[in-house]
């Protein structure tokens, strides 16, 4: 088997005496390869680095890529510094570009490892001593369900991360139903795609088309007519069920 985990060295000055001296950054861990790499993730140390002249402590940012080929998200989860629980697209595209990078100068690709932004997961540094273990896919589902039950500190932050992400998915997921939404042509396909939808019911899809509305109002005034139609078509279905709105449709 090729190995998977790769350091960077670099040379750091200590903020506190001064001192110059190396260390070994790690920017790829394959989780089954090496247990000690491990250890130093689950204990918080993963980004430290000790001053052999004070013996203080130093964090070093850097992107540091954990391969967990036995969890989701398979293979990898990253941690950076610094990041903000929900990253703008931009950022989010720098981040990926970076990644790339990383991948190909180590050439993970022909270790096996295939470079697919699908399947990795941003995590923030201080949650990674938690998340490492953690079937994030189950625990999604949990927050979901306000089934999570955290009791530490860090599962708080842990909870509170998740709870971001599932907003974050949720609201991608409602502006694709809606922009679905306000292309439908006929009274069938609204009537199908409101049937297949329950999601298009909820409360909080109500205050997402308000927003909606108010951005349409700076800059598209002519689409308003249309998408206030639509809000109102949702908000009788969800007061008299879509049997009774869509007959009295058929009716006129
Ligand atoms: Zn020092």
């Amino acid at each position: 088997m090729s190995q998977k985990s790769f350091a960077r060295l670099r040379r750091l000055s200590c903020e506190r005496c001064g001192t110059h001296s190396t260390h070994e950054v790690w920017e790829v861990v394959d989780a089954v390869d090496r247990p000690d790499l491990v250890k130093r993730i689950i204990t918080g140390r993963i980004r430290l680095v000790n001053c052999p002249g004070c013996g203080t402590d130093a964090s070093v940012s850097a992107l540091l890529m954990v391969l967990r080929p036995q969890r989701w998200p398979r293979p990898m989860v990253i941690p950076v510094h610094r990041i903000p629980v929900v990253m703008g697209q931009e950022a989010y595209s720098l981040l990926l570009a970076g990644l790339q990078a990383l991948f190909n100068h180590y050439g993970l690709r022909d270790a096996g490892v295939p470079f697919d932004p699908d399947n990795l997961l941003i995590v923030p540094l201080k949650l990674l001593p938690l998340a490492f273990d953690r079937d994030i896919g189950a625990d999604l589902e949990a927050e979901s369900r306000n089934g999570l039950r955290p009791l530490t500190p860090l599962e708080h932050h842990y909870a509170e991360w998740l709870g971001e992400l599932n907003t974050q998915a949720w609201r991608t997921h409602a502006i694709a139903l809606l922009s679905a939404l306000f292309e439908c042509e006929s009274t069938d396909a609204l009537r199908r795609l409101i049937e297949e939808n329950s999601q298009l019911l909820e409360e909080r899809m109500d205050d997402l088309v308000s927003s909606v509305m108010e951005v349409l109002r700076e800059e598209r005034p002519e689409l308003l007519p249309l998408v206030a139609n639509r809000r109102l078509l949702l908000r009788q279905v969800r007061r008299y069920g879509i049997e009774r709105v869509f007959r009295t449709e058929a009716e006129r």
